[in-house]
């Protein structure tokens, strides 16, 4: 036996997979399996292999991510783009294995590793400018993550504030869509909570919070529960709009004729009770930016080739003059430390 009870390939350091990767380290590890950073003997390079746990639906998901980081490699051959590029595929031991080139450490590691600190904006974005310059990307190849958060955003090695957005474990061919029911949750779309079809648009949604994120230190919806999560987002943006409602196929998760259900702490909380400008730091640029991705209706929300013309993109940092700090009473909530993984 080669496996432990989760499924996992058992690996210990200096070993080899596939009589060539020798492994280094443990990366990552999650509800799919484990990520460690090799050694590739054939030209003494790093790299970083994924390997899948031994179960039949991961393994059949697994194919997916293969296929798209297929596609997206074609589609870049010269390793333009921030996305990560993979190097081979193959099965081990009846466990599929992804070999990528090596990156550095999530940007959830980094706030770790900053005492989730707020992220100076000019870094933010930066950070901003090639995910939506990938997401361009993804979009002309009509191909959706479905799971933008700073976990499957990745800092390049010994290059300063340059990212690539890793892990397309979730993700699908705009023509394919298999789940219906994706993302993180701090992350998920309203269209994704609420059941109705979705796109492209859920990454722009995710992408709003991910930025939030990263200026305050903490998510901008850290919920619970689904109904929890529903009620943070009306807080701030007030009632689901009647048109997304009566599409809705889970409404009744949430609402029973009409009424807020409380959530799994027995809460409601009161739509537009607080307003977007009080959970999102940095200045009034900043603020209409993440706005126009968080609109409810996908519709709506800014294309990554508006959000690329938007003058927050394209006003240069001065030194943070017009930087407001939060208001002290955001200051006092308790810190988020633990974050909880969907
Ligand atoms: P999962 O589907 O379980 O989230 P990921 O592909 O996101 O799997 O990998 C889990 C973690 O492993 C990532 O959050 C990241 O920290 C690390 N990781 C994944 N791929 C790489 C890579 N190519 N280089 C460095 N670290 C990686
Ligand atoms: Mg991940």
């Amino acid at each position: 036996v080669f496996d432990d009870e989760k499924g996992n390939l058992i690996l210990y350091k200096r070993d080899h997979i596939a009589f060539r990767y020798e492994i280094i380290r443990l990366l990552g590890q999650g509800s799919f399996g484990q990520v460690c950073e090799c050694l590739d003997h054939k030209d003494n390079s790093k790299v970083a292999v994924k390997i899948i746990k031994n179960s039949k639906n991961l393994a059949s998901q697994a194919q997916v991510e293969i296929k798209i980081l297929k596609i997206l490699n074609e589609n870049d051959p010269n390793n333009e783009q921030s996305i990560l590029h993979i190097k081979d595929s193959f099965i081990f031991r009846n466990h599929i294995c992804i070999i990528t080139e090596l990156l550095g450490k999530n940007l959830y590691e980094l706030q770790i590793s900053k005492n989730f600190c707020s992220f100076p904006i000019s870094l933010i974005k930066k950070f901003a400018i090639q995910i939506l310059n990938a997401f361009k990307f993804l979009e002309s190849l009509k191909i959706i993550h479905c799971d933008i958060k700073p976990e499957n955003i990745l800092l390049m090695p010994n290059e300063r504030s340059k990212i690539k957005i890793a892990d397309f474990g979730s993700s699908c061919l705009l023509s394919e869509k298999i789940f219906t029911y994706i993302q993180s949750r701090f992350y998920r779309a309203p269209e994704v909570l609420l059941g109705i079809n979705y796109g492209c648009g859920i990454d722009m949604w995710s992408l709003g919070c991910v930025l939030v994120e990263l200026a305050n230190g903490k998510p901008l919806f850290p919920a619970d529960c689904e109904r929890e999560l529903l009620q943070l987002i009306m807080e701030v943006k007030g009632f689901v709009p009647p048109d997304m409602l009566l599409q809705s196929i889970r409404k009744n998760k949430f609402f029973n004729q009409g009424e807020i259900l409380p959530d799994k702490h027995g809460n409601i909380r009161k739509p537009l009770s607080v307003k977007f400008s009080e959970v999102v730091p940095g200045d009034y640029l900043f603020l209409d930016f993440v706005e126009r991705c968080l609109e409810w209706e996908p519709w709506k929300r800014m294309t990554p080739e508006e959000a690329l013309e938007h003058s927050w993109i394209k006003t240069h940092d001065t030194e943070n003059i017009l930087e407001k700090s939060l208001p002290s009473r955001l200051l006092r909530r308790k810190p988020f430390l633990i974050k909880k993984l969907v």
